[in-house]
């Protein structure tokens, strides 16, 4: 839709978190009549911040007054299984995601990032190159800041580099980003997706569905799943595709060879640096940059500017985040692994013993992948939280020491006899933290302010 469309007409947001109240905002300045629907006790602030933009409002519930609209938005909280959207798709309304209303807005080229893994870490070293590189920055999404609150501030000399969640996805309908990225699909949020992989794996794919002409998609060609799809989108239609692998030398996009990451872009092809010299450590992280470097590359960054910004980045907090190191052993926050895609790289990062704190909300984990890294490299688990029976249950056998523990506090009580000098204590859940905790920084905040008074 165009945004001279919006005026006079009536939108219902669903969902009164961050993004909807950003969408409700945007769509106001836009001339449209927003009635926002929430389900739960208004979040503080939030009827004061609608009734000041002049948008009407219910909490508490979804009436039917809600599909007295033009469009519906649907907040990336909000699975598209409730009634009120199974009823608005049968009467033939739209729905839309809030990146894709953002979108119509945007003057400026977007970047998009999705993945099961690694967004946020690629979103924002893909930030710190175009930052680097000069560009005026818009890093917005998913990452915590809605793309609804900048993108009427685009130019099309910026750049937005912008986190994507399958939930946006699921409902785009033009979203047309100049570069996707998609990092991998591993099984994550099944529970909103009826159990179903493969209807996860497909709205992961929607970031590139509206690609054409010049705009590229960069995707990791180890990765079966996505593989598998791009082939078979190839057999349909004609897109610019660049992959990237650790596993073998791609014809087109990136890789690592001796040691050193290689791009061909444009089909001459270039050293771009040594694999040691990147900030970020660990397998999956070498394939985080190399997805940005190739991203970067297709904007015109160039070589050197990509080389010295994925050497200085600085990592962000919660994802395999060093803490601090008492009594020979170091601390790491991965508060962030909230699957088990994501404590498979923590685990396999380190070469040391690890003593691993897990456990949490579990979202339907298969805990198999897990073994053999557990096997091999963990001294001790501690698990914790509502699943913590179930990882004891499964991982439990394949270590020579287990048990539960009560609070956070316990489990740094517990790490902290089993591990020995040289050792790491790794916090890396592999469930969601709500069982416990407010999200994932709480968690992570409450391990590191715990360890930081040891
Ligand atoms: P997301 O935003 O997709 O949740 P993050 O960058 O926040 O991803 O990282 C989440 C977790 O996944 C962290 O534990 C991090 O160490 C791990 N991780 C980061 N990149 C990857 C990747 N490419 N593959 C697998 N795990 C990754």
């Amino acid at each position: 839709m165009r945004p001279e469309e919006i005026q006079g007409k009536a939108v219902t947001v669903i969902g009164g978190g961050r993004s909807g109240l950003a969408v409700s905002r945007l769509l106001v300045k836009a001339g449209a009549r927003v009635f926002l629907t929430e389900q739960g006790e208004a979040p503080a602030g939030l009827q004061a911040a609608l009734e000041a933009i002049g948008a009407t409002y219910e909490f508490g519930g979804h009436t039917t007054r809600a599909l007295a609209a033009d469009f519906i938005v649907i907040s990336p909280g909000v699975p598209s299984t409730i009634n009120l959207v199974q009823q608005a798709l049968r009467g033939g309304l739209p729905v839309f995601s809030e990146i894709e209303v953002a979108s119509w807005f945007c003057r400026a080229p977007i970047v998009a990032i999705t993945g099961s893994n690694g967004k946020t870490t690629t979103t924002s070293l893909l930030g710190h190159v175009f930052r680097t590189a000069g560009r005026r920055t818009i890093v917005a999404g998913n990452i915590g800041f809605p793309f609804s609150d900048y993108v009427l501030d685009t130019t099309p000399r910026d750049v937005v580099v912008l986190e994507v969640s399958s939930f946006q996805l699921d409902h785009v309908a033009t979203f047309r980003p100049r570069v996707s990225v998609l990092l991998n699909i591993t099984p994550d949020h099944l529970d909103r997706y009826g159990n179903d992989f493969s209807a996860y794996a497909y709205s992961k794919c929607r970031i590139f569905s509206n690609q054409r002409g010049d705009d590229v998609l960069v995707y990791n060609d180890d990765d079966e799943v996505i593989r598998d799809y791009v082939g078979l989108e190839r057999r349909k239609r004609a897109f610019r595709a660049l992959a990237f692998s650790l596993e073998k030398e791609v014809e087109a996009g990136a890789f690592v060879r001796d040691g050193a990451l290689v791009l061909r872009i444009s089909s001459h092809e270039e050293v771009l640096m040594q694999a040691e010299q990147l900030a970020l450590r660990g397998r999956h992280n070498l394939y985080n940059s190399l997805a940005a470097a190739v991203a970067a590359r297709v904007m015109e960054v160039r070589n050197e500017v990509v080389r010295e910004s994925l050497a200085s980045f600085e990592g962000v907090p919660h994802r395999l985040e060093f803490v601090r190191e008492v009594d020979g052993v170091r601390y790491v926050n991965d508060s962030k692994a909230t699957n088990v895609n994501s404590v498979w790289y923590a685990l396999e990062s380190f070469d040391e013993p690890i003593v691993l704190i897990a456990g949490g909300r579990d979202k339907g984990n298969d805990y198999t992948p897990l073994k053999p890294l557990v096997r091999q490299k963990v001294r001790a688990l501690i698990a914790i939280g509502e699943s913590a029976d179930k990882v004891l249950h499964e991982l439990g056998p394949c270590v020579a020491h287990s048990m539960a523990a009560r609070s956070m506090e316990d489990a740094i009580r517990c790490a902290r006899v089993f591990a020995q000098p040289g050792d790491i204590v790794l916090l890396s859940p592999a469930c969601a933290s709500f069982d416990m905790f407010q999200n994932y920084e709480d968690r992570g905040d409450t391990f590191k302010r715990l360890v930081a008074s040891l």
